[in-house]
């Protein structure tokens, strides 16, 4: 389960999260160095602008409702990024 999709009020399609690999983002086009930054990258504006692009086709073709981010998004990126990064931090010591 990666920790940004609760983000969205419903489960992101296979299709979606099936591109978003630890390390390296298939949807962006974005090679990560670390579960850190990789976090940083999946709660940040880049992946939050072409997660809802590919939202928006996938909803047309396939009739669902799109998942719709509830908190972060553009304004909130910031914040997700930093509650990101503290979950990361957490994960490391356990
Ligand atoms: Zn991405």
């Amino acid at each position: 389960m990666l920790p940004w999709t609760s983000d969205y009020d419903r489960p992101l399609p296979a299709a979606l999260t099936a591109k978003c690999r630890p390390l390296h983002c298939d949807l962006c086009s974005v090679s990560m160095n670390s579960s850190v930054q990789a976090d940083m990258h999946y709660v940040g504006k880049t992946h939050d602008k072409h997660a809802r692009h590919f939202l928006t086709q996938w909803a047309r073709e396939s009739g669902c409702e799109p998942p719709r981010r509830l908190r972060g998004g553009a304004e909130g990126s910031e914040t997700a990024a930093k509650r990101a990064k503290k979950a990361a931090a957490s994960e490391v010591r356990e």
